[in-house]
């Protein structure tokens, strides 16, 4: 396949008029190119959703908007008349009409690919995939290149597109790219310096044929690494272990256990590697960082920007000052040394435990919401011991409450409100109020985010009232 590096007076289709969609309109706008862009919503749809803004701000740009249902004739004949197609990760490459583009001789490519090619040759590329903690090893492999003083770039998936850092004129000495399964579908030549898989959970499966499906996806990550590249997998995960069997990379693990060669490995509160140049330990303190599930993020995380060669004074600097991520196990607030940590994030079931296992004991769980009809016996088993009471809010307020019969007490308090404050009165200080509520907030909140706000908003109300006076 030749490739269209040259976007000059091409004619560019991008699909899906997402963030990245938008990211890569105004990069191939820039580049010369002429562009369509198409979306199967009505522009009205579009102009109502969180991306309305900068859609309206590309009207009059040049760009030829293509959007609402049209037959599939049309959209044929769209795809066909394009040189390359830019297709957003919601639109799967199964379609008929990229197979249509593809046969008319187009070049079919995801955003992150295309932003790649305008990269400076001397970035390095750290690109993280994986069913869980991409975000978070994304954010923490960001920081810590950054603690190196080089500038760096960390999104993709996360933040904002890297189409838009290139647009903006960015210096980018790092690339810090999270890579989900449907981005790394479009992936031709981006080539990571360092390539990173958490681990490989069946997920996704509504989209993919079977997991093989999912884990080829995955493997794409490693597939333009040549032997002076590195790869660096969970070593735990079979899932992971086995796409990396037969690739070109230097495989580097990560997990717990006893320190072996070209591994990170975590032991109570330290994470040791080794690596050719000889052993280096960093100190895991930052409580942002707390659990077992971070310890690894976090081990997977300095592999990432050591093999990059930031220094190991840097990674620990960077280690230290994480901020977290919104939403995921984040500290909102203390009040009366009671903490409030927000992991709205936590739509599922599995999340929630990852979060309990992060804490022995003297947790005040707030959980409920939509859920997704999975049994909550394993949450409740999991809670006897470390949880003190399950407050219940939302739909699935009962199922919870019955599941916890024989564990752990539960109270049905209806919304985030009277939960909070119902587990802050019964919580004496060093205990922790967690709001990870294994469900989708859809019921009482437009989305986890706006679930975690108000989360936030009342933990600051009940401190404002505590100083106020008297709880
Ligand atoms: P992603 O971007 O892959 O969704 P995040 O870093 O945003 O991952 O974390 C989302 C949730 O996944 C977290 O709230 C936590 O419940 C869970 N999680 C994070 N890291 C891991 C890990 N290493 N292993 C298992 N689960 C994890």
């Amino acid at each position: 396949m030749t490739s269209l590096r040259t976007l000059q007076d091409r004619r560019v289709l991008v699909v899906g008029l997402g963030k990245s969609g938008i990211g890569a309109v105004r990069l191939a706008l820039r580049e010369g190119a002429r562009v369509t862009a198409f979306d199967e919503r009505s522009i009205e749809s579009i102009s109502g959703s969180i991306n309305g803004a900068a859609v309206a701000s590309l009207v009059g740009s040049g760009v030829e908007f293509f959007c609402g249902e049209r037959d599939f004739g049309q959209r044929v004949e769209l795809f066909r008349a394009a040189d390359l197609v830019v297709v957003s990760p919601g639109f799967p490459l199964a379609r008929p009409e990229i197979a249509a583009a593809r046969q008319a001789g187009a070049q079919v490519v995801g955003e992150i690919e295309l932003a790649s090619w305008f990269l400076d040759k001397g970035a390095t590329v750290i690109g993280i995939s994986g069913t869980n903690g991409k975000s978070t090893v994304t954010s923490l492999t960001g920081e810590l290149c950054a603690a190196s003083g080089r500038a760096t770039f960390a999104g993709g998936n996360l933040g904002y597109p890297l189409s838009e850092a290139i647009v903006r004129g960015d210096a980018i000495d790092f690339a810090v790219l999270e890579l989900s399964s449907f981005q790394l579908e479009g992936v031709e030549s981006l080539r990571p310096k360092v390539a990173c898989l958490t681990n490989l959970t069946p997920d996704h499966i509504d989209r993919y044929a079977d997991h093989a499906a999912y884990g080829a996806a995955k493997k794409r990550i490693f597939r333009n690494q040549d032997e002076s590249d590195f790869g660096v997998v969970n070593a735990r995960d079979p899932g992971v272990l086995g796409l990396i069997e037969g690739e070109r990379c230097q495989r580097f693990t990560f997990g717990v256990g006893p320190v072996a060669d070209r591994a990170a490995r975590f032991d109570a509160g330290t994470i040791s590697l080794r690596l050719d140049s000889g052993e280096e330990t960093y100190r895991l303190a930052n409580a942002n960082l707390r659990g077992p599930h971070n310890a690894e993020n976090a081990m997977a995380a300095i592999l990432c920007a050591r093999l990059s060669g930031v220094s190991p004074e840097a990674i620990q600097s960077g280690l230290d000052s994480y901020p977290g991520l919104a939403h995921r196990l984040e500290i909102v607030g203390e009040v009366d040394g009671v903490e409030f940590v927000n992991d709205s994030k936590a739509t599922n079931l599995d999340s929630t435990i990852v979060a309990l296992r992060s804490f022995e004991r003297g947790v005040f769980l707030i959980a409920g919401g939509r859920g997704k009809g999975l049994p909550y016996a394993p949450l409740a088993e999991l809670a006897h011991g470390r949880v003190e009471c399950v407050l219940t809010i939302g739909e699935d307020a009962s199922l919870i409450e019955k599941a916890c019969e024989g564990f752990v007490p539960a109270i049905g308090c209806g919304d985030l409100e009277t939960a909070t404050r119902a587990a802050f009165e019964r919580a004496r200080p060093g205990d922790v109020v967690l709001l990870s509520p294994a469900c989708a907030s859809y019921d009482q909140f437009a989305n986890f985010e706006a679930r975690g706000e108000a989360f936030r908003a009342i933990a600051r109300a009940l401190g404002k009232e505590r100083r106020g006076g008297g709880r």
